[in-house]
């Protein structure tokens, strides 16, 4: 901030790539007119599938709206550190004062005490200025140190903000085609924020100085500052008709960004296929086509950005001269002193270098306005509906039932169309039938992740809607088909099902798992980090069902738990699960009929709702679907 208060005249700095370039080569970059899949050479199929494509905003900036937005959005996060700002913007006055006061004291200097050759006062008016130099660096050592820790702080509470607000999305918002995207804005995004706020910086400032500056140009010259004043709107025109583009080509950057983010993430994650199957080429292009919008959308932010200060500097310049020629004019009239023209001069140098300040930091703040979008966007995405009222969790009672239950992922098509079942407690029951035909579904219903859109899930005699959730949780567990562990020790993922665990339970959960043989044979035991080098699939789905089952859950899900596993791993983990499952009830999707086989009771969905349900041996006597799907499966084996 210091820049422009202590640039004695006209605009120090060479405008232009220190900070129109820089500042933004350093964000991220991404696409605004992403659009709709494009088909693959040869091929029918869209790829990638459309819900890659990002919605984009359809409204382009005009004027300085890009300022107002990044106003009220950054005005929240800024509202909790008021009274540091307020310490911060009395600071910057006293060094802004003290600044352009010792332009003012020119005058004086020169016309009285130089001219008049009176030293106790050249004296004097040095000593003056002295002082006004000390106060003024001292003052800006003191608001630097405390601007710097704001810029460094506030940043990090917007992402914290995101990253809390994301933790409460739908879990279809999540999906990992959208992951690049979200990763974009809790990181690069919410990071623009720190070089907009260095730049409000600035911009108060030069806000500032153009009050002192314009008071002391008055004082001095009220007709010279008239005409000055009258004419320096004209350095605004061109960041006015410049800077909505600029704004609309940065949010058009970033978007990109995001968007390649989740382009490569999806790129990394499936190299094989793209080496086994000869895509590399198609891979490349694709990226390509992404990076090309990103670079067309960064160059017309960079151009037009740098415009939009680099024209407002030109015109700064011809005005000094203009006040230059009709200052000197005056003094040879006689109605001017040279020292109150070197003064005027100083101070309209000051007063130019404040306006060029306002237009030369816009490029951060445009960039931050569309980063600022980006982030409000998530800020403000609606959440599913809380209930009004939830009650504890009083446990299942009799079981668990799904009355007429409807479900659909997109308001479309339903994924569940009229589905009851009823489960009685301490019941293994045993989802089965085609993929697709919403078994998972089902299972996310249950587990409260999603809610019906009809009839109700219904667990003890409690509506789920109007469960605690998180005390419903905390008596139930699951098991996924990947085991889906975190990058952290076998000890910590086994604890991830109950927090608060001691060893010992840990050990007795592993035991349960029938892994805990296994780890003890480990060198570094439980504190083995668990990946791909250090555990099977099988090890993975065991140490998954540790932690279900270290919380002892009343109700344990597991969907196609055994599924990713070789058959006979599968009927050893099975196995396991078979017989942790009792005294509590369970629910189990998998599409081996065999270990449906062993449940007491079996339900085939069939298109997303129940084509039948009974025991093994009622289904196979009513010979039905499952009949036919059993004898399908007796001959591939
Ligand atoms: P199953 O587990 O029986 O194989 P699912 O319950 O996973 O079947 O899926 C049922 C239907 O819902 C399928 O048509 C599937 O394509 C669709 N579906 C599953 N998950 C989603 C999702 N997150 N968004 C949209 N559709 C989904
Ligand atoms: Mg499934």
């Amino acid at each position: 901030m210091t820049r422009a208060s202590t640039t004695p005249a006209g605009p120090a700095e060479t405008p232009g790539l220190t900070t129109a370039g820089a500042a933004d080569t350093a964000a991220p970059l991404l696409v605004a007119d992403q659009p709709s899949a494009p088909a693959i050479p040869g091929g029918q199929h869209a790829w990638p599938p459309p819900d890659l494509a990002l919605p984009q905003p359809a409204t382009p900036e005009r004027g300085f709206d890009w300022a107002r937005t990044l106003w009220t959005r950054l005005v929240p996060f800024l509202r909790p550190h008021r009274a540091a700002f307020a310490i911060v913007g009395v600071l910057m006055c006293i060094e802004l004062a003290a600044g352009v006061g010792q332009r003012k004291m020119m005058s004086w200097l020169i016309d009285d005490a130089i001219l008049k050759s009176d030293f106790g006062l050249l004296m004097l008016l040095l000593g003056v200025l002295l002082a006004a130099v000390i106060v003024e660096g001292g003052v800006s050592l003191v608001h630097e140190f405390i601007y710097a820790r704001l810029c460094g702080r506030i940043p990090g509470e917007v992402r914290a903000s995101l990253f809390a607000r994301v933790q409460l999305f739908p879990l279809q918002r999540l999906r990992a085609s959208r992951h690049g995207d979200v990763v974009t804005r809790i990181t690069s995004d919410a990071g623009s924020v720190e070089p907009a706020l260095w730049a409000l910086g600035y911009v108060s400032v030069a806000i500032g100085g153009i009050v002192f500056s314009v008071a002391m140009l008055a004082w001095t010259e009220w007709r010279l500052t008239l005409v000055g004043l009258v004419l320096m709107p004209l350095a605004l025109v061109g960041p006015r008709l410049l800077s909505p583009r600029a704004a609309s080509a940065s949010y058009a950057t970033k978007t990109g960004l995001g968007e390649l983010a989740t382009h490569l993430n999806e790129n990394l994650a499936n190299q094989i296929v793209i080496r086994v199957f000869g895509l590399a080429k198609l891979a490349g292009r694709r990226f390509g086509e992404r990076n090309d919008r990103i670079i067309a959308n960064a160059q017309r932010y960079n151009v037009m950005s740098y415009y939009s200060h680099r024209v407002p500097y030109i015109v700064v310049e011809l005005l000094e001269l203009l006040m230059l020629a009709l200052g000197g004019w005056m003094v040879l009239r006689g109605d001017l002193k040279p020292g109150e023209l070197v003064a005027f001069y100083l101070l309209f140098g000051g007063l130019c270098s404040y306006v060029w300040s306002l237009t030369a930091h816009m490029p951060n703040l445009i960039n931050a306005s569309a980063a600022m979008r980006r982030v409000t966007e998530i800020l403000e995405e609606p959440l599913p509906a809380a209930a009004d009222a939830t009650t504890r969790f009083a446990g299942l009672g009799t079981g668990v039932r799904f009355d007429q239950v409807t479900f659909s992922y997109t308001g479309e098509r339903n994924q569940l169309d009229g589905v009851s079942l009823d489960i009685r407690r301490g019941e293994m029951v045993a989802f089965v039938g085609a993929s697709g035909s919403g078994k998972s579904t089902a299972l996310q219903l249950l587990l409260g992740v999603q809610a019906p859109a009809g009839g109700s899930v219904i667990v003890g005699d409690a509506r789920l809607d109007q469960v605690d959730l998180a005390d419903y949780w905390s008596r139930t567990s699951a098991v996924f088909q990947d085991s889906l562990l975190f990058h952290a020790s076998i000890g910590e993922n086994i604890r991830a099902g109950r927090l608060d665990a001691t060893d010992e339970d840990v050990r007795r959960a592993a035991a349960g798992a029938d892994i805990g043989g296994w780890i003890a044979t480990l060198p570094a035991g439980y504190e083995t980090p668990v990946s791909a080098d250090t555990c099977s699939g099988g090890q993975r789905q065991r140490i998954a069902l540790a932690r279900a089952l270290i919380r002892d859950p009343e109700l344990l899900v597991l969907d196609e738990p055994t599924s990713a596993l070789d058959a006979a791993t599968g009927a050893a983990v099975m196995e396991t699960i078979r017989r942790s499952a009792a005294g509590r009830t369970v629910v189990l999707v998998t599409h081996h009929l065999r270990d449906a086989s062993l449940a007491d009771r079996i339900l085939v969905f069939e298109d997303g709702r129940i084509a039948e349900s009974g025991t093994h041996a009622e289904l196979i006597a009513k010979d039905g679907v499952y009949a036919a799907l059993w004898a399908r499966q007796g001959e591939a084996r």
